[in-house]
């Protein structure tokens, strides 16, 4: 039976999510069998291709994000998002309670190590946006929620998918953390 096309991306996160699914130890033999990862951070390809499934760990937060976002979406068929910040837009939404200009400041102005740091300025960096979980950019079909989310529930997500059904997560298993 061919695999299942995995692509991945982690957007404004910790990369805590992704570890979490690392996290589910010796089942990652069973799933290698049934899987096939293209582009991820765990492979490090970056070119999306079409895939079965995409997932998206991390809130948006800047114009790049939305792109990838939206790449995500059109290379996949299923699209599932880990963690409260994909899915609430968690803790780095709290940023929100901010103007960029504040933000910045704050970070390269009174917490920067560097001697004489100073605000980057370069047209390559992406504008910051209003951080939003992924649901406000693109269309989502699971949700695996929790901060990070436990490898047993991103293990569940994942096997009811190859199932070909859409997760429903036992209560036993979810995080609002
Ligand atoms: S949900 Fe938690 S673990 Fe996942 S990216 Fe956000 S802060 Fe990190």
């Amino acid at each position: 039976m061919a695999k299942v096309k995995v692509i991945s991306a982690w957007l404004d996160a910790c990369a805590g999510c992704h570890m979490s699914f690392l996290d589910i130890d010796e089942a990652i033999i069973g799933l290698a069998d049934k899987i096939e990862l293209l582009a991820t951070p765990i492979t490090d390809f970056k070119e999306f291709t079409p895939a079965d499934v995409g997932i998206i760990e991390g809130a948006i937060s800047n114009e790049h994000d939305e792109e990838v976002a939206k790449q995500i979406r059109a290379n996949c068929k299923i699209l599932m998002v880990w963690g409260d910040c994909a899915v609430f837009g968690g803790i780095v939404s709290m940023r929100n309670l901010f103007s960029n200009e504040e933000v910045l400041d704050r970070y390269y102005s009174t917490e920067s190590t560097t001697i004489n740091s100073k605000i980057p300025c370069s047209e390559e960096l992406p504008p910051l946006v209003k951080v939003k979980p992924i649901n406000q950019v693109v269309k989502v079909d699971c949700y695996v929620p929790g901060c990070p989310p436990s490898a047993k529930a991103i293990l569940y997500a994942l096997s009811e998918l190859l199932e070909g059904r859409i997760p429903v997560l036992p209560s036993e298993t979810m995080r609002y953390d």
